[in-house]
């Protein structure tokens, strides 16, 4: 057993670290008022092989596994919570078409993302449904050598911004049980029809957060992803590695929220000493440090399980669900070490607090993580 990253993976993290520290870090505020998809930053994160590192070279990645990619999302998220994440997030469309996608797709679309061409997505979600993936009433019917889309998706990281949208949709409304009758599609965000409304948000402000609205949208044939009505059994493959990216930005967060408010606590007096004299809020940090500690634990034994071959779905959800509550908690008692300046926006904890709220939340809520593992458990997912 070896909890070291190796040489390789230590200086990954001493790079992104860097490149995060100049050029993340000192524009979170900036782009959290302006609310505004930081393009140019991703565009640089890009050109340093920081986007989609675990995209094989010849589709422009850098041909690193899954371990790298977590140690560059919770570096990106410990510069900044939001225009970390917003970046890191840019390959959401990604490995739909990595694990499934046809030749063309992988070269014409998927190697565009990590060469900073652009950000992709994926659309699952629907005003009406979330969780309950299976009850997604977003039509596909084929019409000759065409598809055409029809219906709504809700909070689409990416639907304005991204150059194209993976969407999930029916392609057979009588199937029993319905999620076997979901199919994946390629969608171009400028093919007519297709229309992206931004969502306001209470944080990660400069995410793109859109509804995408689907009228009769025609693509070719050819932009089916995989094979038709399988769609949903992908999308359990998406979310394995998808998961741990979520909980790998998100323990970022709870670690950019630790050092910020570490640091406070050894500068700030009160009652003649430092703060961090107090037991109360050495208590505090030494619950964030353990969290913290937890949380690595859990997503570095999923991620490296995937670069195994061997994808755990309860491990994976067990660290999303951790590391996103951990963040949750973390930058909670970090606004408290604060004190007032932890409401103020003078301090990143504020921004922190209000970004991770959202982690328990997307790519599956807490309860869905508990759902995934405890049916792992009983016997009904093969783990
Ligand atoms: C900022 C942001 C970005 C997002 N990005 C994307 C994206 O890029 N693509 C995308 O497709 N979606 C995205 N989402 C949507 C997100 O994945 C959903 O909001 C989430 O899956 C929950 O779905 P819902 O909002 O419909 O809530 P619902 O499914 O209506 O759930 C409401 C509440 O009920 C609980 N609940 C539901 N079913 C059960 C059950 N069986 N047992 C116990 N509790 C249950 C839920 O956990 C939740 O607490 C994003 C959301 C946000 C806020």
């Amino acid at each position: 057993m070896n909890f070291d990253f190796n040489e390789d993976q230590k200086m990954l993290q001493d790079a992104v670290r860097e490149f995060a520290e100049k050029e993340i870090m000192p524009y979170g505020r900036e782009y959290d008022e302006k609310a505004e998809y930081p393009m140019d930053i991703y565009k640089k994160a890009a050109k340093l092989g920081f986007i989609g590192a675990s995209i094989p070279e010849e589709y422009n990645g850098a041909g690193m596994g899954c371990v790298d990619e977590a140690i560059i999302s919770m570096e990106f998220c410990r510069a900044d919570s939001s225009i970390g994440s917003a970046i890191d997030l840019a390959t959401l469309g990604v490995p739909m078409l990595r694990y499934f996608g046809s030749e063309e797709q992988k070269e014409n679309f998927m190697a565009k993302v990590p060469k900073g061409e652009g950000p992709s997505a994926i659309a699952i979600t629907e005003p009406d449904c979330g969780t309950d993936v299976a009850a997604m009433r977003t039509r596909a019917q084929l019409d000759g050598d065409e598809w055409v889309l029809n219906g709504t998706k809700q909070f689409i990281t990416n639907g304005k911004v991204g150059i194209y949208t993976v969407v999930l949709a029916k392609t057979d409304v009588n199937a029993s049980p319905p999620h076997k009758g979901i199919s994946a599609f390629l969608v171009e965000t400028d093919r007519e029809g297709y229309k992206a409304n931004p969502i306001h948000k209470m944080g990660m402000n400069c995410h793109d957060t859109s509804e995408v609205v689907l009228n009769n949208v025609r693509i070719p044939k050819e932009n089916l992803i995989g094979v038709e009505n399988r769609g949903f059994y992908q999308l359990m493959r998406f979310f394995n590695e998808s998961r741990i990216k979520i909980g790998a930005l998100h323990l970022g967060i709870a670690i950019g929220a630790y050092e910020r408010a570490l640091q406070y606590a050894k500068e700030r007096k009160a009652f003649g000493k430092p703060l961090i004299e107090h037991q109360a809020i050495q208590f505090k940090l030494a619950d964030m440090f353990t969290a913290i500690e937890s949380a690595k634990l859990l997503i570095f034994k999923a991620a490296y399980l995937v670069d195994k071959g061997e994808p755990n779905p309860a491990l994976s959800s067990a660290a999303k669900l951790y590391a996103s509550e951990t963040a949750i908690k973390v930058t909670y008692e970090a606004v408290q070490v604060f004190g007032g300046y932890g409401f103020s926006k003078e301090y990143d904890v504020e921004r922190y607090y209000r970004d991770a709220r959202v982690g328990t939340i997307y790519e599956g809520t807490s309860e869905a993580q508990r759902i995934v593992i405890g049916r792992t458990l009983a016997g009904r997912i093969k783990s």
